[in-house]
């Protein structure tokens, strides 16, 4: 596993952005993060890198904890952040020179020359950065993330402001470095992860609502199975996941949780076995089912009206 995010919860004051939020990507995997605004995209990112610890939970990076092994981690790890802060009044090289030197890397120079050609901007190369386009900032800002090579890329909100000409080429370039790389990165367009991605992991106000590959999403076959179940008495969350297919467990007021299966089997028996194993008696159980693209159209629908 290339990421693994463990139960992570982040809190601002006493705002929730992130709620015991789980996951796990396999090395060259390209992800989607979907979701609204405020939905606690960035906020998983800023963790995932190091940029700021999370209120609870563990993370992983290709083996490295982000709180024990934070400088290993950052050394495997390329990130663009979102608007992409660059110094506008830095020429390119400069700029790349400078990125080049935190990461101590031998023969500057050659380095940023074939991190130009790279992402195409040979032309521009001789202007500061305030002198380019938006399509071309971007640019500079992925030579920044690539530039010491590394086996994860973390890209936030990449193709957000672009005209469509430099948001196609933008993909393409993502695409093309992504053949050998973990790529996360994450949009508010369902349309950009179909595009770009093999997976999709939605989230919304801080939880994930789904988790699938990108072609059961776009077929809209694929159904999140939502279960909600009420116990008599207190049972740990690790426990609850132990039960086959069940992917998310959020506790609810009380003894009661809402669990998240994504098989078509009806998953109510094997939480009644559970149940019975664990000494537990099962108050109440109901189960909906809900399309990913229902979802998605739930979540883009509040987006709108707010
Ligand atoms: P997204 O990237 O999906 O738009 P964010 O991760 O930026 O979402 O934000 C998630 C939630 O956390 C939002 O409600 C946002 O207002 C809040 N938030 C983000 N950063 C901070 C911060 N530094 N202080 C307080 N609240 C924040
Ligand atoms: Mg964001």
């Amino acid at each position: 596993m290339s990421i693994i995010v463990e139960n992570i919860t982040k809190l601002y004051g006493s705002q929730k952005a992130l709620d015991n939020v789980s996951f796990k990507i396999k090395a060259g995997e390209i992800v989607g993060l979907l979701g609204p605004n405020g939905a606690g995209k960035s906020t998983l990112m800023k963790i995932i890198t190091c940029f700021i610890p999370p209120s609870d939970g563990r993370v992983s990076v290709n083996g490295f904890d982000i709180f024990e092994q934070s400088i290993e981690v950052r050394k495997k790890v390329g990130y663009l952040p979102e608007n992409n802060p660059l110094y506008l009044d830095l020429y390119i090289k400069e700029y790349l020179e400078f990125v080049a030197g935190l990461y101590a890397i031998p023969n500057k120079k050659s380095r940023v020359k074939e991190m130009i050609d790279l992402i195409g901007i040979e032309k521009e190369q001789n202007k500061k950065i305030g002198a380019l386009s938006k399509g071309y900032r971007q640019r500079v800002g992925l030579a920044q993330a690539l530039i010491h090579d590394p086996e994860v890329l973390i890209l936030d909100e990449p193709t957000s402001g672009l005209d469509p000409n430099q948001l196609i080429e933008i993909r393409e370039l993502i695409k093309n470095v992504g053949k050998e790389k973990t790529v996360m990165l994450s949009t508010h367009i369902m349309q950009e992860v179909e595009a770009i991605c093999s997976r999709a992991i939605i989230i919304d106000q801080g939880k994930i609502v789904a988790d699938d590959s990108t072609k059961n999403l776009s077929e809209g076959s694929s159904n999140i199975q939502i279960v909600e179940v009420e116990f008599d008495s207190n049972i740990q969350q690790k426990q609850i996941l132990s039960i086959k297919d069940v992917h998310q467990a959020n506790k609810q007021k009380g003894n009661s949780w809402i669990l998240q299966a994504n098989v078509t089997e009806d998953i109510r028996p094997l939480v009644f076995e559970f149940a019975v194993k664990n000494n537990l008696k099962v108050l109440s159980m109901q189960k909906s089912e809900q399309s990913l693209e229902k979802v998605f159209q739930k979540l883009t629908k509040k987006k709108t009206g707010k």
